[in-house]
């Protein structure tokens, strides 16, 4: 099998030595065909928390660096990345079955918020408060929190981390990983690519700083429930997150959650109709639908429905659905058996719910035999229906046709995900209408772009059944550290706040 051929390479080009996970039943398999490209072996229970406590030990002298020593080790394995982006970015294609562009893209997200986090790092400002004390100064001070957990999905199986460690990192927190446990390769490729840097880096970077533990949901578990993890950033299913969050609050950690996504974008009357087919063509069909922020509920204005409509079907007719390694092909297979029959049943659901489906059936590619491949598919619904409340993590779009902005943003509401939005407007009433506090209630609400893509700088996160989590820009850092609040007294007395008198 082809991949089966490539992985050896790709792994010799990242330095990854297998041998320490070698020799058991999880599986690593390469979505394109089916091919086996490592079996590993999990974990057990005694490593993992054996991994835990040496992260803690290693946090315990982490934190006393200062911070603009902790981004030059953040510099460092930024630099790794940028020597071995071709490499990392094709390992990840052959695991998540993802288009090369798409992999090399998501390496080049790890590239920027090591960039980012590289400026944090002499920027982790607190602030000073007026006091109404005399001869007092109040103050907010930042500091490291501990082991931040990070659980991560195949979907994304590089960058969802690096978002978290780079930030941690910086922060002067140690990081514990427990990757989706069908992408472990990716996992182990990065950890070695940290440890090269940390090499570099020298003494100062503790053993155990950066953990991997591999394995499926018992390890994601026994993370979540250790006492010496403060924080547990957890990424995939909202059934993952419920259960996270529901142990993380037994013990009274934090956790931040990045969960499911049912995004939508509306249509309207004014829109640049070409560049919101381009935006909608890509955020729909874009990783084969396998993104957190795809879009798939597409609400459009009754005017201009069936000119957009009939671009879209030109364009589902027509595109590139085969091996994601391959130049030219712009939709890779899904990810498993499983999510080929989640598909299927969605698109019954939706003819059962008066749906008119296109496209969707399996598709033949060469020398892929065991992948899983669909063409892409639209479904005209009647209204928004029950199928469209769920997200099916795959490459269908839903759409609706509206009367009124009022009723395309309620739609847009409807659901029990908050993640990402859009509309394409050139009315500046609508645009500004659909970001107000009565517009989209997602974390994310764009106009004239697609509500897939994100880029390092904002804060990335979605509301409601999404997690209500923000990682990566913004102020997201300061979930990875504690405030304290200080007042010091610098005069002679000692007056109490509100004005009481209490003499001894
Ligand atoms: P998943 O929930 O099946 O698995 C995600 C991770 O959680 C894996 O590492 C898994 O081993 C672990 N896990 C599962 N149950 C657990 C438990 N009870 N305790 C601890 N860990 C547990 O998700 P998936 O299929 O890998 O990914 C797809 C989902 O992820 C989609 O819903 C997608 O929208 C979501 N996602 C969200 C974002 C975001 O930023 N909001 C980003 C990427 C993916």
């Amino acid at each position: 099998m082809e991949t089966v051929k490539a992985i050896g390479d790709v792994l010799g080009q990242l330095g990854v030595d297998l041998r320490a996970h070698a020799g058991g039943d999880l599986n690593s398999r390469s979505p394109i065909d089916g091919g086996i490209l490592a079996s590993l072996r999990a974990d057990t229970a005694q490593e993992t928390t054996d991994k835990i406590g040496q992260a803690h030990a290693a946090f315990l002298q982490w934190r006393n660096l200062p911070a603009p020593r902790r981004g030059e080790l953040v510099r460092l394995f930024g630099e790794e990345l940028r020597m071995h982006k071709e490499a990392l970015g094709r390992l990840v294609t052959l695991e998540t079955g993802k288009i090369l562009q798409e992999g090399l893209g998501e390496v080049q997200e790890m590239i920027d918020i090591c960039d980012f986090a590289v400026g944090l790092s002499r920027q982790l400002y607190g602030l000073t408060i007026a006091s109404e004390r005399p001869g007092h100064r109040m103050m907010e001070t930042w500091h490291p929190l501990g082991v931040t957990g990070v659980i991560s999905a195949f979907n994304f199986p590089v960058a969802v981390w690096s978002w978290n460690a780079a930030l941690a990192f910086v922060c002067g927190d140690s990081v514990v990983w427990k990757p989706s446990e069908k992408t472990p390769l990716t996992a182990i490729a990065v950890q070695a690519l940290f440890e090269r840097a940390a090499a570099r880096f020298g003494n100062d970077a503790p053993p155990g700083l950066s953990a991997l533990i591999i394995g499926g949901r018992e390890a994601g578990e026994a993370l979540v429930d250790d006492r010496r993890v403060p924080l547990v950033s957890a990424t995939g299913s909202t059934r993952m997150g419920r259960a996270v969050a529901e142990r993380c609050a037994r013990r009274m950690a934090r956790s931040l959650l990045e969960l499911g996504g049912n995004n939508a974008m509306i249509v309207a009357p004014s829109a640049d109709l070409e560049l919101a087919t381009r935006a909608i063509v890509f955020s729909a069909v874009g990783t084969a639908g396998q993104r957190c922020t795809t879009l798939r509920r597409l609400f459009v204005h009754d005017s201009v429905a069936d000119s957009l409509l009939a671009r879209l079907k030109k364009i589902y007719e027509t595109l590139p659905v085969g091996n994601p390694l391959e130049q030219g092909t712009l939709v890779g297979p899904l990810i498993d058996e499983a999510a080929y029959s989640a598909m299927q049943d969605a698109l019954e659901q939706a003819r059962a719910e008066g749906g008119r489906v296109h496209g969707g059936s399996r598709a033949q590619v060469a020398g892929c035999k065991g992948g899983h491949y669909v063409a892409p598919a639209l479904a005209e619904m009647p209204e928004q229906t029950a199928v469209m409340h769920h997200e099916t993590f795959a490459p269908i779009l839903y759409i609706a046709r509206y009367q009124s902005l009022e009723q395309a943003i309620a739609w847009n509401n409807a659901v029990p995900q908050g993640l990402s939005s859009s509309i394409f407007t050139t009315d500046i009433r609508e645009a500004e209408m659909f970001m107000s506090a009565s517009g989209s209630d997602c974390g994310i609400a764009n106009v004239n772009i697609g509500p897939s893509g994100a880029e390092i700088g904002g804060a990335f996160g979605g509301e409601k059944e999404t997690g209500g989590g923000r990682e990566s820009g913004s102020d997201a850092w300061k979930a990875y550290m504690r405030r304290a609040t200080n007042t010091v007294n610098y005069s002679q007395a000692l007056p109490l706040a509100q004005g009481i008198s209490f003499e001894i």
